[in-house]
C-alpha cells in the first residue's frame, strides 16, 4: 500500500491536532493538552480505488522543540502550515514557516495553507479574500477550516492525497 508522509506545522494553538483529531476520530476537545514534541497518527483512505496510508505528524510549535522539526519535514511530501483565522499573529508568521520549509526541503514538497477556526465568525481576524491573496501569491492550495465543526477537514485531506498522488 502507498504511505504518504504529511507534517502539520504552525504556531501553537492554531489547531493542528484538532485538525488531525477530528480527521481520525470524528471528534473535538475544547481543551486539547498541547502537544509536546512530535505526535503521529495515521489513517487508510480510499481514493480513485487505491487504498493509501497517511501517516500525519502533529508537531509542536513552541520553540523550544524547534530543533526536532527539520527531520520530519524531510521526510514529508506534503507540508500543511495552519494558522487561526483569528489570531492575526498566527497568519503573519505563516511566513516564517514556510521559509522553515523551504530551507528544508528547497522546491521538492508541495505545500498547503490552512486558515482554522472559521466557527469564530465574532473572533475572525483574516478575511477569506486577504488569505486567498496570500496562497495566490505563492501559488499554493488553501483551505478554510474548522475541526470544531468539522467544516471543509474530509475536503482537505482528499485534497492533500490526490496532491501527492498526483506529483508522484
Ligand atoms: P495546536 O497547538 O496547533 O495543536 O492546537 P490545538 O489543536 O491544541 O488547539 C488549540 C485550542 O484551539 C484548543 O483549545 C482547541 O480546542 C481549539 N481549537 C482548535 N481548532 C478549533 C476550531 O476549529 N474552532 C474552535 N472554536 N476552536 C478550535
Ligand atoms: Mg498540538
Amino acid at each position: 500500500m502507498n504511505k504518504f508522509k504529511i507534517c502539520f506545522i504552525g504556531d501553537e494553538g492554531v489547531g493542528k491536532t484538532s485538525i488531525i483529531t477530528r480527521f481520525i476520530y470524528q471528534s473535538f476537545d475544547p481543551d486539547t493538552q498541547s502537544t509536546v514534541g512530535v505526535d503521529f497518527l495515521s489513517k487508510t483512505i480510499n481514493i480513485e480505488n487505491q487504498s493509501i496510508r497517511l501517516q500525519l505528524w502533529d508537531t509542536a510549535g513552541q520553540e523550544r522543540f524547534r530543533c526536532l522539526l527539520p527531520s520530519y519535514i524531510r521526510n514529508s511530501s506534503l507540508a500543511v502550515i495552519v494558522y487561526d483565522v483569528t489570531n492575526t499573529e498566527s497568519f503573519e508568521n505563516l511566513d516564517f514557516w514556510l521559509q522553515t520549509v523551504k530551507e528544508i526541503r528547497g522546491e521538492d514538497v508541495i505545500i498547503f495553507y490552512v486558515g482554522n477556526k472559521t466557527d469564530l465568525t465574532d473572533q475572525r481576524k483574516i478575511s477569506t479574500e486577504e488569505f486567498e491573496k496570500k496562497a495566490q501569491e505563492k501559488g499554493f492550495i488553501h483551505f478554510e477550516t474548522s475541526a470544531k465543526t468539522g467544516t471543509n477537514i474530509k475536503q482537505l485531506f482528499n485534497k492533500v492525497t490526490l496532491a501527492i498522488m498526483n506529483n508522484e
